[in-house]
């Protein structure tokens, strides 16, 4: 018998629901159980391809090209998985397969309602979830708060999963801000108890509730958040501020979250290992040095916009016992304070991530051209890559006023061009060149000495690439193209093989990083930047 597990969030959102999620599958993982997870994202897009990252946080890219919720991403990360487009649903997805049967005529003249057509949908899709890859417990977080009114057909599809998979088969999992006053210190547990009170109203009672408060809820808060929500005292948990969310699954079983959802779901499990997470969480929490990266973005302001490329950062940091510092920097400063640029000097490594359109471009290009001259160890990813290759056209090239035609069209040395299958796309959702796509390296590179194989798999997300017309100019000046695709037509490496460290990728490694199995390009780049500082010679490349 499958079990399932539902997440509802309450107070408000951005409570961490990703993380629990996450952390009660590391839970289960551990006692040698297999998970898989969907989330639920409430909102009309057909995907998340088409937000704006500023407002939504990062698109996560699935090996299958799915474009989907930054959440996936830590799903992925926490419990190794490869996931599907399938795993992340929307109102959108939901209702445009509702409609397509509609039309098809699947309804048989019956009059299509929400209830049951579009909750069965939803049902269907969260079983087949976990159909696919034979899951023994399929995790489902819905996204949102608790009272949202897109929410609500997703909330009464879990409610009638109670009834149609039984008791022993089905667990709700509340999770809920708890603040802590700043007068007088005292946590207040009024605002969760009315989330819970409004996911009672539409059916649902939660049988353990999670308390998202800054530090260990004290027992009187622990008291009142059982009686108030008909929980006992052994049900409720918390999610104190930890200092790296990969504790959080360490934190929660100590406290017998674990024990008491296998309890509760009658699953019998021979003992927990948590061995190899505690091991890369011990380095995460005790590192023995520190490098200092600036992050020169567009999209500074919100550090969720870069959250996967953050933790492959951090990931790489942990593989060195380093801690991982990044400022986010904002592309534009560069531009409108050009003698900024220097304070790049304070940094142990420059890191150029993806993006979208002109704004911020010129001061990307400054950031990359400095750390190039100032042998700074430099990592461009997908846009990275691509305003490195303008970089070295303009500045190394002499090709005055090169770009990409995505910044000016009207560059007369169109270096970055747009994809030719790409000619003629007007519809801008999932039509980019997506998912995980087949890079092929040369050997005694920088980039093979990295992944250690010839042949590599790894995401994309882009319209754009570099034209082939400029190679040879490219070339003739040093800048090598080490890796490939397998028709040797699309260019997906660089490296400069007389600087300390400088390597980009139109693929996006961060979205493989693991935790204890970092990116190779993001490890690689982090242990350049410590190696520096330390002033060790830098590494030699087989
Ligand atoms: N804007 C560039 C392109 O579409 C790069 C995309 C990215 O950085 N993900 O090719």
């Amino acid at each position: 018998m499958v079990k399932y597990i539902f997440v509802t969030g309450g107070v408000l959102s951005s409570v961490g629901k990703g993380i629990l999620t996450s952390s009660i599958g590391k839970m289960l993982q551990a006692r040698g159980l297999k998970p898989t997870v969907v989330k639920i994202d409430p909102y009309v897009n057909i995907d998340a391809g088409t937000m704006n990252p500023y407002m939504h946080g990062e698109v996560f890219v699935t090996d299958d090209g799915g474009e989907t919720d930054l959440d996936l991403g830590w799903y992925e990360r926490f419990l190794d998985l490869s996931l599907k487009q399938e795993n992340n649903l929307t109102t959108g997805t939901i209702y445009k397969s509702v409609i397509e049967k509609e039309r098809r005529g699947d309804f048989l003249g019956r009059c299509v309602q929400i209830v049951p057509h579009v909750t069965n949908e939803i049902k269907n899709r969260i079983r087949n979830a976990g159909k696919m890859v034979n899951a023994e417990i399929v995790l489902t977080e819905v996204g949102g708060t608790v009272g949202d009114i897109e929410g609500l057909p997703f909330l009464e599809a879990i409610r009638q999963m109670r009834v149609e998979e039984g008791y022993e088969n089905t667990l709700y999992v509340h999770v809920a801000l708890v603040p802590v006053l700043d007068v007088t210190g005292e946590m207040k547990t009024k605002p969760l108890q009315h989330s819970v009170n409004e996911l009672r109203r539409i059916g649902i009672q939660p049988d353990t509730i999670v308390a998202r408060s800054p530090t260990m809820i004290d027992a009187e808060a622990l008291r009142k958040i059982a009686l108030f929500g008909t929980i006992p005292e052994s049900a409720v948990f918390c999610s104190y501020n930890a200092e790296t969310v990969y504790q959080v699954p360490l934190i929660l079983d100590k406290q017998g979250m674990g024990d008491f959802i296998c309890g509760r779901l009658a699953i019998k499990c021979k003992g927990k290992d948590f061995s190899g997470w505690e091991v890369f969480v011990d380095g995460m929490v005790h590192p023995e040095h520190e490098v200092k990266i600036a992050l020169v973005g567009k999209y500074a302001g919100l550090s969720d916009s870069y959250v996967s490329m953050t933790e492959a950062l951090r990931h790489g940091g942990a593989a060195c016992k380093a801690k991982v510092c990044i400022s986010y920097l904002e592309a534009e400063k560069f531009e409108r304070e050009p003698h900024c640029i220097s304070d790049l000097a304070n940094f142990d490594g420059v890191f150029v991530p993806y993006g979208f359109g002109p704004r911020g471009t010129e001061g990307k290009i400054a950031a990359t051209k400095y750390a190039r001259e100032n042998n700074i160890p430099f990592l461009g990813i997908c846009y990275g890559f691509q305003l490195a290759v303008i970089e070295f056209a303009r500045n190394v090239c002499g090709l005055k006023d090169a770009n990409s035609t995505e910044i000016n069209p009207d560059t007369p040395y169109p270096v970055i061009d747009l994809m030719p299958e790409q000619r003629g796309i007007e519809i801008k959702g999932a039509t980019m060149r997506l998912g995980a796509h087949k890079v092929v390296l040369q050997k005694v590179t920088l980039a093979y000495s990295m992944f250690a194989q010839e042949e590599i798999h790894e995401r994309h997300r882009h319209r754009f690439e570099v034209n082939l017309d400029y190679i040879e100019a490219l070339k003739n000046n040093g800048l090598c193209f080490t890796g490939k695709s397998s028709d040797g037509r699309r260019m997906e490496t660089l490296e400069l093989s007389d600087k300390y460290f400088y390597f980009a990728s139109q693929f996006h490694g961060e979205f493989k990083s693991r935790p204890g199995r970092p990116s190779p390009e993001y490890a690689g780049f982090i242990q350049a930047c410590l190696n520096r500082k330390l002033g060790k010679p830098k590494t030699t490349i087989s």
